[in-house]
């Protein structure tokens, strides 16, 4: 059921979980302000997510509330882990899910990083 971008952050969410260390992620990347992962059903050949360490539901909750630092943080961490994972030649695909249109599932602000095909155009 996609989550309403608005909701109060859901501290039990499956992503604060992995962030508290509580379940376990495949973890490829992590920093001060990020953790990344691959995902637990990849839609791509390489299907990795990266979230920021903050509490915040969605990029929108993020976008408007989060501090130049988490924001910088979060940007340079994706970046950071296409050139780790060998994705930016032959390019990827960046995509975040936000609210109900969106289809986003976890309340936790995710951003998704696709690679190892090719993906033709945009939806
Ligand atoms: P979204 O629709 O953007 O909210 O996508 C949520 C993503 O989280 C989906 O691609 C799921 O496969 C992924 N996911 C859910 N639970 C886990 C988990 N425990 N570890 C890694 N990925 C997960």
């Amino acid at each position: 059921m996609p989550i309403n971008p608005r909701d109060p952050y859901d501290p039990n969410n499956i992503f604060a979980k992995i962030l508290r260390g509580e379940i376990p992620c495949d973890k490829v990347y992590e920093d001060e302000w990020t953790l990344a992962f691959h995902d637990i059903n990849p839609q791509a050949p390489l299907h990795l997510l990266v979230v920021p360490k903050g509490a915040y539901v969605s990029w929108d909750d993020f976008s408007e509330k989060a501090s130049s630092e988490e924001i910088a943080g979060l940007i340079r961490a994706v970046g950071q882990v296409a050139r780790e994972n060998g994705l930016v030649d032959p390019g990827y695909r960046v995509l975040a899910n936000i609210g109900q249109h969106g289809h986003q599932e976890v309340p936790h602000l995710h951003i998704h990083l696709f690679g190892g095909r090719q993906f033709g155009t945009m939806i």
